[in-house]
């Protein structure tokens, strides 16, 4: 399954192609969510121009860049430990440099420098094109800070450099930033208000991909249903725009037809999908396009009304079961996940069991559950007590947990029998004799190799899973190929 946050990706250091006219050595290490491993990509691009080849051998580097998450206390901790290790490094190799980019860099600004003395750099997530100038400063011995968030930025002109890729699958931005202003959320702080990327440089890029023999690209964004073109700027400043520039507007909707007409044999997913912006007409775009996957990642983070407005959601509980319908209705066999926090502040045992309920309502294909975790500078750190305790927590996510198993499982019951169309991304971790991949509706699916290759389109019929793969068996190429 694909995790929005994976785990097994996090802390990869990320390595491209040597370019034999570099001659400084960039080590580059991320965190975090999707987004976060796309920006490496970005940075490892701007840092080629400026002589930097990668290694993924720390004690060699002259630059230790970070990339960092600030979503959870525990992933600002991860970072922590891993300066640490720099600084343990740094007696092998004092001339070492490090930097600290991200959602970290952004929240604590140049407070980092004085709390960790490892530290040279500080760059925020709109800030990578002034890499270039903030590396001369801290080569001539200064520190140097940029987190200055921008209005307009999209990296849509740097051609991100794909690092560590299974040359079939890759993921595209479409929006920054976050205007959202959930009360337990870190990013609209850290990621700045929303802003679209030109439709242009994203077809563009979309279409390189194919021409490199990618087969799969997901549309990136913290709320890719907002996604909003009118000649750049931020979203909450479309109502200043010009009658032309909001005629010729391009939404969501427009955006995936855009992609799916432009590359028809390519498959498209996004992710996230905030439940208050996503409208029909996105899922009827879906329906209309085979090569729009059947797959939503649909966060709710609580069941409970109350909860729900406490949290900024802007919706409630019934008009996430009309949208979940609605769903279903137009695509009957679309994949649903989660996202759920458990213990957000005052939630009681009641509220607790209308997130179960609401589970047993959509009964997810998969989910990611974690326990409130306070964020400083957030309106629910500044307004309410952190109030649940810590096992009381535990015991509620460990309660969703379980009840999303149950639910996987009986998801995952569903296939067997049927001939999914499979795309192959790379050998199963479990089998050198078997082949991994995902079906439109974003299963592992594993199955024996035969002649087929990575970037293959398969048609498997499934005859056996567990609650998070599809074990099959191929019955010939689909004809996506
Ligand atoms: N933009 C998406 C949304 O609003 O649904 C996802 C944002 S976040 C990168 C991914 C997930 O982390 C959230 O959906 C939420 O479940 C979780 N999360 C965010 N802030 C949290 C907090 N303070 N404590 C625990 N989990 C949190």
């Amino acid at each position: 399954m694909e995790k929005v946050i994976n785990e097994s990706q996090q802390g990869q250091s990320l390595v491209l192609e040597q370019d034999k006219k570099n001659s400084r050595k960039l080590y580059i290490e991320s965190y975090g969510c999707q987004m976060n491993f796309s920006d490496s990509e970005i940075v490892a691009s701007i840092l080629a121009n400026e002589g930097f080849n990668t290694t993924n051998n720390i004690e060699d580097a002259d630059l230790v860049l970070v990339n960092t998450c600030s979503i959870r206390d525990k992933a600002e901790q991860t970072v922590r430990k891993r300066l640490e290790h720099y600084n343990s490094v740094k007696k092998i190799n004092p001339g070492m440099k490090v930097g600290v980019l991200g959602c970290m860099a952004e929240r604590l600004k140049s407070q980092f420098l004085e709390e960790e003395k490892i530290v040279d750099l500080v760059v925020g997530p709109d800030a990578y094109k002034d890499l270039p100038n903030l590396i001369s400063e801290v080569d001539e011995g200064r520190d140097a800070v940029n987190v200055i968030l921008s209005k307009d930025e999209t990296y849509g002109d740097v051609a991100p450099v794909r690092l560590n890729s299974n040359g079939v699958t890759a993921f595209v931005s479409i929006t920054r930033g976050c205007d959202n202003m959930c009360t337990f959320c870190v990013v609209p702080f850290t990621r700045g208000r929303e802003r679209s990327r030109d439709p242009q440089s994203i077809i563009e890029e979309v279409n390189d991909l194919w021409e490199r023999g990618y087969k799969e690209v997901t549309l990136l964004g913290q709320n890719v249903d907002s996604y909003l073109w009118y000649g750049g700027g931020l979203k909450k400043d479309f109502e200043k725009a010009s009658d032309l520039q909001k005629a010729t507007a391009v939404n969501f909707a427009n955006l995936l037809d855009m992609c799916a007409i432009a590359q028809p044999k390519m498959r498209f997913r996004f992710s996230t999908s905030n439940p208050q912006d996503m409208t029909l007409d996105v899922i009827e775009i879906m329906a209309k396009h085979a090569n729009i996957c059947n797959y939503i990642h649909l966060p709710v983070q609580s069941g409970s009304n109350r909860i729900l407005k406490a949290m900024n959601r802007q919706h409630t509980r019934e008009e996430y079961f009309d949208l979940i319908d609605n769903i279903k209705k137009i695509i009957p066999d679309c994949a649903i996940s989660q996202d759920m926090i458990a213990g957000f502040p005052t939630e009681t045992e009641e509220d607790h069991k209308d997130t179960l309920s609401l589970m047993e309502y959509v009964k997810y294909d998969f989910g990611f559950m974690f326990a409130y975790s306070e964020r400083p500078g957030t309106l629910a750190a500044r307004k309410l007590e952190d109030d649940i305790e810590e096992p009381i927590k535990k015991r509620r996510l460990q309660e969703i947990i379980q009840l999303q198993q149950k639910h996987s499982l009986y998801r995952t019951q569903q296939h067997l029998g049927k001939i999914e169309e499979v795309l192959i991304e790379k050998e199963s971790k479990k089998s050198s004799l078997h082949w991994s991949g995902r079906n439109s509706q974003n299963t592992v699916v594993v199955f024996p190799k035969e002649n087929y290759k990575p970037g293959d389109f398969v048609n498997v019929k499934i005859i056996d899973c567990t609650s998070a793969t599809l074990i099959g068996e191929a019955v010939g190429y689909s004809n996506n190929n």
